[in-house]
């Protein structure tokens, strides 16, 4: 492939690992070779931990009746609320007694979690920003630290397989997973996806540092066109290739272990039906050799929801059929019936079986779980470490971005009061988001305990006598209450800090009808400008709410994501300046509602005589553009360098820009590299990111940073649906400047 990621590495391996391979094989093989046919089926089977549990209790006879009679080979996930590290070994303990002491084969439990953004349910973990906040850190080594910790904390919990990470394009910002997403343009998640495996799995499976990745939800799940969870994409087959398949190409390269297959449909066709996406595309084009598993409950949905199947036992024929390995949660275990069946009938070819079970066989002896199927008190000891938290701090720090800075409104100075309010001035929901100790957040009191909120974060600051505050955590409503209070002291404070966006949310039920902020939090903020004090609005939240009405307003706008743990006190360092804002965005901050044109548009979607700005508003015409984000220094970028003026294909291309810092404090600067195909048959998108890479500069200092393309990254998907690359002039772009080049 002529995939090339920053600095051009491609994944080492131990030198060990031929010879140890093919050891493992055999033992696969020979394993194998004693299963029945339910022996297998039993493996391709994986259930959920609530299907186990009786009045919140585990039940005994349950899991022996899951793992003896129904042989399943994979469980996953908690029921409902985070255990203590104590509690896992406990768990996991019981379940793999029951599978290596009480049937035939002893072939232990593949555990798997979502422990997306840190270890979602251990408590005492560390939480790192998700990574819409990642996407805007624009730094790779950070995303990796995060997923070494996560592995890390994963990995002491007993658990060996993590559901992560999302490798969607943030596309359409109804969609209530845009949180999980790197952002809107496809090499921030090709990069940082790549990061986030090699941070999980570099160390070797069976270390007790690492844990097997997923690269999810293969493919084309994050822009369904309604914006609901789980409904139709349309995406044409240029599109499909250009922008959604690249990360999955990377994350193969990567070596991700698992794939986790969208529970969507595109086009009509749901992906885990599809034989063309799950074989040709996957293991032909692609080369993946992991397992496939499918998401929650969809493989029977083929038949109730999908409707592709007439029968529930034809949707096991045509999903096994298709590619998928591993069937997560099949509702009162029908699937293991239904597939042994079809086995025996001859429906799903046996090869199919013996395929699917050796990915899966093979993963657990890759994991080290026929050494060691328990806790590993090594693996134990790295929990909860104090340097973790460090790194979460880090990572909050890097994607706070600062949207608007009026006056130098911030950084803030010390002394007087402030006035604190907004529904997101006192909840721990609004930092973390989905995935924090609890699914979606619905109740406050399931967030990590050691979680800051803004308020608790600004009265260590400057002490609790000097923040008035008096906020509920409703957003949809912050009352009549909440206003008055504000207008009644607003006249003690110096400046009034309004912490608004979203409460926490997961999957459909963070669904949107309008992505306009809702009119409660914009009249709050209208009433806070009215008092005349300073105004500095506090984002937090999963999605770019449309804030058009309370932008002007505002003296400062700082968007915080979904910061996580450290995500308080990384705010008030930013707020009080200890620390230079470094973020930018990763993606188009829509103005309205109905607007949401993407960075990459075409230049038809520019404003043109067909679409001039007085009807209503045509073109790139966000809030804030893809990449703006403000620091409380200046930066300048040189003239872009190139190597040569022309190029040929099998050329390197060489770009440098001198990047100054001109202002009169250190900070870290995005350098965001974008090229641009002037002409070219498929008509070319205005620019596409290729490349970038974050830098520190002191007061004063410059520096170089260079770039190297490839033909690669002058390609797109054409007509025929091929991968091309034509001759003709191109330009790169970086900050204010542009440079072309000609192509031979
Ligand atoms: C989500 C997946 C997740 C799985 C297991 C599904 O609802 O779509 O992302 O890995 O649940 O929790």
């Amino acid at each position: 492939s002529l995939f090339c990621l920053i600095g051009c590495e491609t994944p080492s391996s131990p030198t060990s690992e031929t010879a140890s391979s093919s050891a493992k094989d055999e033992r696969v093989v020979e394993l194998l070779k004693k299963m029945s046919v339910e022996d297998k089926v039993g493996q391709m089977t994986q259930i959920t931990l609530s299907m186990l549990m009786k009045d919140n209790q585990l039940n005994i006879e349950e899991l022996k009746n899951a793992i003896i009679n129904k042989k399943v080979g994979s469980i996953l996930n908690v029921n409902g609320v985070p255990l203590s590290l104590e509690e896992w070994h406990d768990l996991l303990t019981t379940i793999q007694d029951i599978a290596t002491k009480e049937t035939e084969l002893q072939i232990p439990i593949l555990y798997g979690i979502d422990a997306i953004h840190g270890t979602t349910y251990t408590k005492g973990s560390t939480l790192f920003p998700h990574n819409i906040g990642m996407g805007a850190t624009r730094n790779p080594a950070l995303v990796k630290a995060s997923a070494k910790i996560t592995a890390a904390e994963t990995r002491a919990s007993g658990i060996r397989w993590n559901f992560d990470p999302a490798l969607g394009i943030a596309r359409q910002p109804l969609w209530a997973r845009y949180e999980e997403m790197y952002g809107e343009a496809t090499v921030l998640s090709s990069v940082l996806g790549f990061e986030a495996i090699r941070g999980y799995e570099e160390d070797g499976l069976d270390q007790i540092s690492a844990v097997a990745s997923c690269m999810k939800h293969y493919l084309g799940y994050s822009v369904p066109l309604s914006g609901k969870d789980r409904t139709p994409a349309y995406i044409p087959d240029t599109q499909l290739r250009e922008i959604f398949l690249p990360p999955f190409e990377a994350a193969t390269l990567a070596g991700s272990s698992t794939v986790m297959i969208n529970s969507g449909e595109i086009n009509g066709i749901p992906v885990h039906g599809s034989k063309y996406y799950l074989t040709d595309i996957l293991r032909g084009e692609l080369g993946f050799e992991g397992l496939a598993v499918s998401d929650w409950e969809d493989i029977i949905r083929l038949h109730s929801r999908h409707r592709i199947a007439a029968t529930p036992k034809e949707a096991v024929k045509i999903a096994v059929n298709a590619g998928v390995d591993m069937s997560m949660v099949p509702v009162d275990y029908s699937f293991f019936d239904l597939l042994v069946e079809l086995v025996n009938d001859g429906e799903v070819p046996m090869s199919r079986i013996d395929e699917a079970v050796y990915r899966i066989v093979k993963l657990k002896f890759d994991l080290g779980l026929f050494e060691n199927a328990y806790p590993e008190e090594e693996a134990i000891a790295l929990f909860g470490k104090d340097a973790y938290k460090e790194v979460a701090l880090n990572a909050a720090l890097e994607s706070i971005t600062l949207l608007k800075n009026d006056d130098k409104t911030l950084p803030l100075k010390e002394g007087g009061k402030v006035l604190l309010m907004g529904p997101a001035a006192n909840s721990k929901g609004a930092l973390h988001g989905s995935w924090s100790y609890t699914w979606q957040g619905s109740d406050e009191n399931q967030f990590p305990e050691s979680t800051i909120t803004i308020k608790q974060a600004l009265e260590n600051r400057i002490g609790a006598a000097n923040v008035i505050s008096n906020s509920t955590n409703d957003f949809e409503d912050p009352s009549n209450t909440d206003i008055a209070f504000l207008k009644q002291n607003a006249a003690k404070a110096r400046v009034i800090i309004l912490a608004i966006g979203e409460k926490s949310y997961a999957e459909s039920p963070g669904g949107i009808h309008d992505l306009n902020l809702n009119d409660n939090q914009i009249m709050l903020a209208k009433a806070a400008y009215s008092t005349g004090k300073p105004v500095v609005l506090l984002l937090a939240q999963g999605r770019p709410r449309v804030i058009s009405k309370i932008v002007d307003g505002a003296d400062a706008i700082v968007n915080l994501y979904r910061p996580a743990s450290q995500g308080a006190e990384a705010t008030m360092q930013i707020l009080y300046g200890d620390v230079n804002p470094s973020g930018v965005l990763p993606f188009s901050y829509p103005r309205y509602s109905g607007d949401v044109v993407l960075y990459d548009r075409k230049h038809t979607e520019e404003v043109t005589e067909f679409i001039p700005d007085s009807y209503g508003g045509g073109g790139y015409n966000p809030q804030w553009k893809f990449g703006h984000g403000l620091s409380y220094t200046t930066f300048t970028f040189g003239e872009i360098q190139l190597d040569k003026k022309s190029y040929t294909k099998s050329d390197e291309i060489k770009v440098t820009v001198e990047v100054s810092n001109t202002g009169d404090r250190a900070g870290k600067v995005a350098v965001d590299l974008f090229v641009s195909d002037l002409y070219a048959s498929v008509t070319p998108s205005y620019k596409k990111l290729k490349k970038f890479t974050k830098i520190s500069l002191e007061a004063g200092e410059s520096k170089n940073v260079s770039f190297t393309l490839t033909a690669d990254d002058l390609s797109f998907i054409n007509a025929a649906s091929e991968k091309t690359v034509e001759a003709g002039e191109f330009s790169v772009s970086v900050g204010d400047k542009k440079s072309n080049f000609e192509l031979k």
